[in-house]
């Protein structure tokens, strides 16, 4: 094994150890240079572990923003060369993740609309065979906790001993405060099947805009979640995805130095 590869396991473990976590990047890659920008602001702040960038972008509706694709694989890993974090990418099939781990990819996250899918998580549970990298099960778009603990289910077997939960929130039908409900009774009741896998919460996707999120964040904290993962982007009214609900590297560092951290 390469020296570089020992390092890497090392800087995965230490992350896996440490709480709380923050995992922090834009909703999705747009350039290179945007990227790394982002990567240089979020190191700066001190406080984030890993950065998360999306790639491929499953969107509900066509005609939308749906992602650079592979190429933006390489300025995520010029992007960990240059500042020492690792990344995150959300990944939806075999092929996708086969570039991935071709380009260095340090933990992959299971989207909302692929965990609501058995025969896609399924796919993935197969192409994770033999590997070690943590995976991040989000839960499904629905409240449906059926749904979420199979997809734990089918990548614990897969033989991924590194699984952690997020909690995005539930869409629900109509105009609501939030973006997706985060029906915290439902969710936390996963915490409590699974009590032994990291928890983080997702506030931008349940919030969908800026102002709750130090609310929804504290909230989770409060009640013993191992950490979050949220965007931030460097110009987040230009972002090409979620502009509403990402903020700069400088709001969060304010959010995360407001947060009262109970460990
Ligand atoms: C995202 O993290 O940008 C995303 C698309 O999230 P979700 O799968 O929770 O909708
Ligand atoms: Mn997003």
């Amino acid at each position: 094994m390469e020296q570089t590869e020992i390092n890497n396991l090392q800087t995965i473990q230490d992350f896996w150890n440490k709480r709380p976590w923050v995992i922090a990047g834009p909703c999705s890659a747009e350039t290179e240079e945007q990227v790394i920008r982002i990567a240089q602001q979020l190191k700066a702040t001190g406080k984030v572990d890993v950065l998360r960038a999306g790639i491929w972008k499953p969107r509900t509706r066509p005609g939308n923003f749906e992602g650079v694709g592979s190429k933006g694989l390489p300025w995520l890993q010029k992007a960990k060369q240059l500042t020492g974090l690792p990344f995150a990418i959300e990944v939806a099939t075999a092929k996708q993740l086969e570039d991935a781990l071709k380009h260095d990819t340090d933990i992959i996250w299971i989207g909302a609309r692929t965990t609501a899918n058995p025969f896609s998580v399924q796919e993935m549970a197969d192409a994770f065979t033999g590997l070690q990298l943590p995976v991040l099960i989000k839960n499904p778009v629905n409240p449906d906790l059926e749904l979420w603990t199979g997809a734990v289910e089918r990548v614990l077997k897969s033989g991924i001993e590194k699984v952690a939960l997020v909690h995005r929130g539930f869409s629900s039908y109509g105009d609501t405060e939030f973006r997706n409900a985060p029906m915290w009774q439902l969710a936390l009741e996963m915490k409590r099947r699974f009590p032994d896998l990291p928890f983080i919460i997702d506030p931008s996707h349940i919030c969908g805009n800026r102002h709750m999120l130090q609310s929804v964040t504290q909230n989770a904290i409060d009640l013993d979640y191992d950490g979050l993962i949220i965007e931030s982007h460097i110009t987040p009214d230009e972002a090409w995805s979620d502009a509403k609900q990402q903020i700069t590297p400088e709001k969060l560092d304010e959010l995360l130095n407001a947060i009262v951290w109970r460990k």
